[in-house]
């Protein structure tokens, strides 16, 4: 089974979360109508779902074989990237000056989704060669911004983003690839980095690295790091690419998922240095990392809704499909297809709820990274710059978490028919699993979320936020609503569990820091289930007054779904509180693990 887009779907989240569905566009939005929203999302949901989408399988068994320094990606591979670069996909929200559309993050964000249903391993090389335009845009010279972002906006050329080496993971700080100074003004560049994406490949004809080394007398840890732009290919006067740089792929990784993605070794410096081109200043590399991290982090989030979204249809329809059983009231003489059992639509809305309450936190995240960026005044944009990163570390970890557990009920969905290849449910599962590593791993997410973005302006942009929460769950409790069930009560004790949990970290996170660090995941799967919930019940509200009768059947979905999530996702809150605030005891934990039974 392949994919279709859900286009309808993804406007609606869209145009809530950036207000564009009952009053006209202001603020960052002004230039964008809702028939611009439709029209976008229609045309990238039919190349998503008609031209990348066929090609997922195929990746899948093809790889990306490795020959002489050389990768080969799968066949259609190249006809489709060239007819994506070339309907201007991949500058949606660029900068216009140098080529590209200058749309809203929240447009590229639902186009991102849409890439990454169709095909992980397709989207991710785009993804980063996006966050490599962003760091180049900001922190550039004019002489590099002029000679590379043209081609890397257009998509001519595909950038790279190179930070890991086999010492240096989580900790960025411990990297030791050299950049020395050369008397012309460049820098050679010597070491190995490893787990590079699409760091070697036949798509484009030249590709740029940025990559993240160390200067002979830096400072140690992350204070030490410089960002350096390592063309593949040198350029010649006219811009074309030239004589190659010292740098090459020496290997590719054999691995679980993406396979049509290369992961590649890179070696820099067999014959003397890299030439690399200095990004920013000498060791502020990690300043321009920052720059495109929450963009970045976002866009790995939306690999999890989309995934998640791409196991959920593929369940549904052989739920719908496959027979098994009688349904349970006996009135049946035939086998029903599963999905009359109660068990599988269980299955099935947990997957539907937690898509959608992803993908609302992704949409929010990118909406308050567009008023980040483009907001009346400095007060505004800071406001929304503080709010992008709270959310941040919650969409890439919440959305990658429920792609694998969505993934996961895919396969279960199937039976024995989602464990063999045959169906692409296992593709998904193990597409899945990378997200929740790559782009900083979950646990470091939630470790960023309780040391870096609880404290942000002493505590208010946190508050501001719950504040909000607060006002959903007061609307929901006003309506009365018999059709929401019991979505007001369990979305206010998840809401309280976390107001309380919320205080209890920022006190506890300077007292008794592994305490509140050994919380940090539950606590962010807390937030999540929290904010869920109410964005969910927030649109079910939204279309109950929208629809005023008039599409009914659309408000009797959300308001199923919202109820679904309060009752059955959001009611686990109280939990996740205890084992934030009383599960913690890190020295119990120590003598498990190292007591072996004699
Ligand atoms: C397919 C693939 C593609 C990739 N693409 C790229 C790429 O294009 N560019 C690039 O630079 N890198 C890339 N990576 C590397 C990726 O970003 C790293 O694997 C990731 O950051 C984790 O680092 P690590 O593998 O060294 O794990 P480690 O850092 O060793 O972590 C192992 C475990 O320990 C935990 N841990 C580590 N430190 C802490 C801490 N301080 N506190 C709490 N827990 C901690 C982690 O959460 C994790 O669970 C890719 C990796 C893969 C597999």
């Amino acid at each position: 089974m392949t994919y279709r887009a859900p286009v309808a779907e993804i406007a609606f989240t869209l145009k809530h979360a950036a207000g564009l569905t009952s009053t006209p566009a202001d603020g960052p939005y002004g230039e964008l109508s809702a028939d611009l929203v439709d029209a976008i999302l229609d045309e990238a949901g039919r190349f998503a779902s008609d031209v990348i989408a066929p090609l997922n399988q195929v990746g899948d068994r093809y790889g990306t074989p490795f020959k002489d320094g050389k990768v080969s990606t799968p066949p259609g591979w190249k006809q489709a990237y060239h007819a994506w670069a070339a309907a201007g996909w991949n500058g949606l929200a660029s900068p216009t000056e140098w080529g590209g559309q200058g749309l809203p993050q929240v447009l590229n964000a639902a186009c991102i989704e849409m890439w990454n249903s169709a095909s992980m391993a397709f989207a991710i090389g785009p993804v980063l060669t996006i966050a490599a335009i962003d760091a180049l845009a900001a922190h550039g010279s004019d002489a590099l911004k002029q000679a590379y972002l043209p081609k890397l906006v257009s998509g001519e050329w595909m950038g790279t983003m190179q930070l890991t080496e086999p010492q240096a993971g989580s900790d960025v700080g411990a990297l030791r690839t050299k950049a020395e100074r050369a008397a012309d003004g460049t820098y050679r560049i010597t070491g190995q980095k490893i787990f590079i994406t699409y760091g070697e490949h036949d798509l484009t004809d030249n590709i740029i690295h940025f990559v993240l080394a160390r200067l002979p007398e830096a400072p140690a840890g992350t204070k030490g790091i410089s960002l350096f732009l390592v063309p593949k290919f040198f350029l010649n006067a006219d811009g074309s690419p030239g004589a190659r740089n010292d740098v090459r792929a020496h290997s590719i990784e054999h691995k679980l998922g993406i396979h049509a993605s290369p992961t590649c070794t890179m070696v820099y410096g067999d014959q003397g240095g890299a030439v690399g081109f200095l990004v920013g200043e000498e060791n502020q590399g990690m300043r321009c990392m920052f720059t495109m991290m929450n963009e970045a982090r976002l866009a790995i989030g939306l690999q999890g809704v989309a995934i998640a979204e791409r196991a959920t249809q593929q369940a549904l329809a052989y739920a719908r499909e496959r027979r098994q059983g009688r349904a349970a009231d006996g009135a049946a003489t035939q086998s029903a297809p599963i999905i009359a059992h109660p068990d599988v639509k269980r299955m099935l809305m947990t997957m539907r709820a937690l898509t959608k309450a992803a993908r609302a936190i992704c949409y929010a995240t990118a909406v308050a990274l567009d008023h980040a960026h483009r907001g009346a005044d400095e007060a505004t944009r800071q406001r929304a710059a503080e709010r992008a990163s709270l959310l941040t570390p919650i969409a890439k970890a919440f959305s990658t978490d429920i792609g694998t557990e969505v993934a996961s009920l895919g396969v279960q969905v199937h039976g024995g028919m989602g464990y063999v290849e045959e169906t692409g449910a296992a593709q998904h599962y193990r597409d899945a699993r990378i997200a929740q590593i790559y782009e900083g791993t979950n646990g470091i997410q939630a470790i960023d979320l309780v040391t870096r973005k609880l404290p942000l302006a002493g505590g208010k942009t946190v508050a501001a936020y719950l504040a909000e929460l607060r006002g959903v769950v007061d609307a929901v409790n006003a309506t009365n609503d018999p059709a929401l069930g019991w979505t007001g009560i369990r979305l206010n004790e998840a809401l309280i569990s976390l107001e309380r949990v919320t205080q209890w970290l920022l006190t506890e996170i300077k007292q008794n820091a592994d305490g509140a660090l050994a919380g940090a995941t539950p606590y962010l799967r807390l937030f999540a289930a929290t904010a869920g919930g109410c964005m969910l019940a927030d649109e079910a509200l939204a279309t109950m007054r929208l629809a005023g009768g008039a599409n009914v059947a659309d408000a009797t979905a959300r308001v199923a779904t919202a109820r679904f999530f309060a009752e059955n996702v959001a009611v686990h809150a109280g939990a996740f509180e205890r084992a934030v605030i009383e599960g913690g005891n890190i020295r119990g934990w120590d003598a498990a693990l190292t007591h072996e039974a004699s």
